[in-house]
This record gives C-alpha cells, structure tokens and sequence, in this order.
C-alpha cells in the first residue's frame, strides 16, 4: 500500500461521490490518493501544510479517438510541401504503395511507445484499407493490438472510399475486420455525389455493419464548404433506422459553418440517434481552406460547445501525425490540450471543456473505464509539472505517468536533445559529456545599470 504525495486533480475526473470539497478556479481539488495492488484504495481531501503552489495538477491517463497509426511518421519521406489536400492525397499514394509489414511495424509500436509514456491509455486508429497494402496493415497493427492490450488499448477501423461497401469485395472485407474485432469506417466528403450513389453506400454501410456486429467511423464532411452534406444524409437515415451499433462521425468541419438553426436542428437529430462527434482540430486547421496566396479566414471546425448542448457526446482527437496529411503531432495527448483550448475555445478547468479529451473519448471507443478515479478503480495518473492550468498552457509540462501502481519511464522527449549536445562538444572549453551550461542571466537581471535600448527596426535594420 502505497499513499502518494498530494496532488490538484480535476473534480470531474474524481467519483462525484467522495466528500472532496468544492474545486477552485481551476476546477481542480487536492487530495491524498493510496493504491494497493495497482487500484485505488483511498481518496482523501489534502489537509497538510503544503502550499497549493507546490501540488502539482494531474489528470488520469487520456484517450485518442482519431489516429492513423498506418501513415505515422512519413512526413518527411514522403513530403506535402504545399499542404494541399490534393498533394496529401497523392503523397498518401505513394507511400502506402510503399508500405511494408517492417516499416508499419516500426512506426506503429515507436507510435504506441511515445502514447504510452506520453499518457495515452487507448487509441483508436484508422488503417487505408483498398488497396495491396491493407492486408499487411492489419496483420501488423492486429499483432501490435494483442501485445499493447492494457498498456495502450487499440482500436482499428477500416478506411476506404464509401463506395466499397456497395462491392462484394467490401462484404467480405467486412467479414475479415468483424472477425479482427474492428470497425467500418469509410469517407463521406465533397466531391458529394449528386447521383444519390452516398446514400446508397451509406445504407451498405449500415446494413455491413448491423449484420456483422461492427460499430462505424466515418470522415465526414472535412471541408470548408457548407452544407455538410454527408451529416445531413446520415442524419436522413438515421430519422428511419436506428442503429444497433454506435455510430460515429469524425471531422464534421463544415457543420460548424452552418446557420445557427439549421445547425442545432442538425445537432439534435444526431442526439436523437445517438452519433458520436469526433473535433479534429489540429488537421482541420492545416489542411482547411488553405490557398497558395492568402491567409484563411475561415477554419472550420465541428461545433463542439452547440453539439454538447444538444446531447451530443464529443471528443477531440489528434488525428495525424508527421505524415501527409499534416506535418506535426506526436501522440502526446497534453500538446492536444493545449492546442484544443486554442482551437476550439475548450476550457480545460470546465467540466464540459475537459470532457471532450478525457470521458467523452473513453465513451465513443467504448471503454470500460471511463477514466474517472474512485475507490477500486485503476491507479492510472498523469502527473504534471504544472501548478495550474496556466502552467500548462504556458509550456508542455514535464509529466510522470503512473499505471497500475507504477510509474512508467519518462516520454524520451523530456531528455536532453543528442542534437543539442554536439554543439557543447564543438566548443572545446565544454566537455562533450556535459550538458549544455544554463543560459547566462538576463541582462535585465544583472546589477548594474540597464543595458542600452535596441535600435529601432526601419529600412536600414537588415534582418527580415
Ligand atoms: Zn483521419
């Protein structure tokens, strides 16, 4: 038995039914946890002396409801240098045709290994699947799915072009993820097609997955051009059947262009039928409305707060990373945070602005936990170096990540860069082994009198 050193969690992630007081400003509460065997034995509000300045925030572990692990980590072989979603798609293309059962492997488990240390519990992945290269993908991704269970939960979703599930092809291909245990999923966006061919498919869909027990997860609607045809259509089918297996859509960008009413009417429709909305900020706001000569004004995004409000159930996902498809991201669901609380205006000290990144995830997927600390539940944490919600939006904090119990080794992010250490070794006044020496001190902090003012910046001041 184990008791840990205070620390400010936040009130919705602690059982609404321990005696704990009422959260501060931050939404956050302190308190004593002991874990035994890798459970929560005890919940307890701090009564020490420590400072509130010195407890540091954590957070249970997190959940990815949006990644492609298949794709992670080509970016740069595989470049997008104009951003575009037609370079992604091309770029997307080439590397797949490239892919090897080595090469997914290694990027999938270096993917997981940086999840799992940056916090992450379980992660939904979608897998390109038409195409040679599918089989191989599930093979590697179904064996790295078995070896990460209850360190990094995976789940896999079979993405291809919505028309497939109107082929025989696609029916048998249904039968194969039913039997590895995923998900259908497929993409519902512009060019729409006015033949009536997406409903169409749209049905296969549902049918596919009543018939073979699979819940869905669709790209829909990732685009800057309103209406959001592929909601609207989905909501359609949905007003005649209800589903028996959970539904969810992910993207849903060009809904947050909607008109105020046509907007809520389309937010209580997909409440009534029980989908699921994946906000995927980070690629919506590299790929959307981007042109080669000007800056977007508009960057669509799912309606996060009007969907809650309706009964929606909501997350926000990653969704890329390093690949053609946006350049950035690391599986490091605390950076997701940051960026969420910029992009969509998600306040992480309100409950309904934390959810979408920690409960409502662990919901869509499923979960059997749902990522809430009470007494017997999992002694999982993510302990920050970070006092307060503005700590952590002022930098990428440090982090320790207990899991059952245990802690878990540092994400390798927080040791000092190899990169940086050869510029020591080039000075011959450093020794190569150390690490860089502190930076000197401001010059505002020397005594002494103020250094003199920068010059003014004009035509004669070179830089850029
Ligand atoms: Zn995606």
């Amino acid at each position: 038995m184990s008791t840990l050193p205070p620390l400010a969690i936040p009130r919705s992630l602690l059982d609404p039914g321990l005696p704990l007081g009422l959260p501060d400003a931050d939404g956050l509460v302190r308190v004593r946890i002991t874990h035994r065997e890798g459970r929560v034995s005890a919940v307890v509000p701090h009564a020490g002396p420590e400072p509130a300045r010195d407890i540091p925030l954590a957070l249970t572990p997190l959940v990815e409801a949006h990644a492609h692990l298949d794709k992670a980590f080509t970016a740069s072989a595989h470049r997008n240098a104009s951003g575009s979603m037609e370079e992604a798609m091309a770029a997307n293309r080439r590397e797949a045709e490239q892919r090897t059962a080595e090469g997914v492997q290694e990027r999938a488990e270096r993917a997981l290994e940086q999840a799992w240390r940056y916090g992450l519990r379980a992660i939904r992945s979608h897998v390109d699947s038409l195409g040679p290269w599918s089989t191989t993908c599930w093979e590697v991704l179904g064996q790295l799915r078995q070896r990460w269970a209850g360190r990094v939960d995976l789940e896999l979703v079979a993405l291809v072009p919505l028309q497939h599930w109107l082929t025989a092809e696609g029916e048998r291909q249904a039968r194969q993820v039913a039997d590895a245990g995923g998900l259908l999923g497929g993409v519902l966006g512009p060019p729409y097609r006015p033949d009536g061919r997406d409903g169409d498919a749209l049905r296969a869909l549902l049918d596919l997955a009543e018939r073979q027990g699979c819940g869905i997860d669709l790209h829909v609607d990732e685009s800057a051009q309103p209406p959001p045809r592929g909601l609207l259509l989905l909501n359609a089918l949905l007003r005649d059947r209800r589903p028996s297996v959970p539904v969810t859509a992910s993207h849903a960008s060009s809904m947050g262009l909607l008109g105020n009413r046509a907007l809520r009417r389309l937010a209580e429709g997909l409440a009534e039928a029980d989908v699921g909305v994946v906000a995927l900020p980070a690629t919506n706001l590299w790929l959307l409305d981007r042109h080669p000569e000007r800056t977007p004004s508009k960057r669509p995004l799912a309606p996060i707060q009007q969907l809650q409000t309706a009964g929606v159930t909501v997350a926000i996902g990653g969704d890329n990373v390093q690949d053609a498809w946006f350049p950035g991201g690391d599986f490091d669901p605390i950076e997701l945070i940051r960026l969420a609380t910029l992009a969509s205006h998600a306040l992480p000290w309100r409950r309904a602005g934390l959810a979408p990144l920690t409960t409502a995830p662990a919901r869509l997927l499923g979960l059997s936990w749902d990522g809430v600390l009470r007494i017997g539940g999992p002694a999982d944490l993510v302990v920050l170096a970070a006092r307060s919600w503005t700590e952590v939006l002022a930098r990428n904090p440090q982090r320790r990540v207990m899991r059952d119990g245990s802690w878990l080794p540092p994400p390798d992010s927080e040791a000092p860069s190899s990169l940086l250490r050869r510029l020591s070794a080039s000075d011959p006044a450093v020794d190569p082994g150390l690490e860089l020496a502190p930076p000197p001190p401001r010059p505002d902090a020397l005594p002494g009198p103020p250094p003199p003012a920068a010059p003014a910046r004009g035509r004669a001041d070179p830089r850029p």
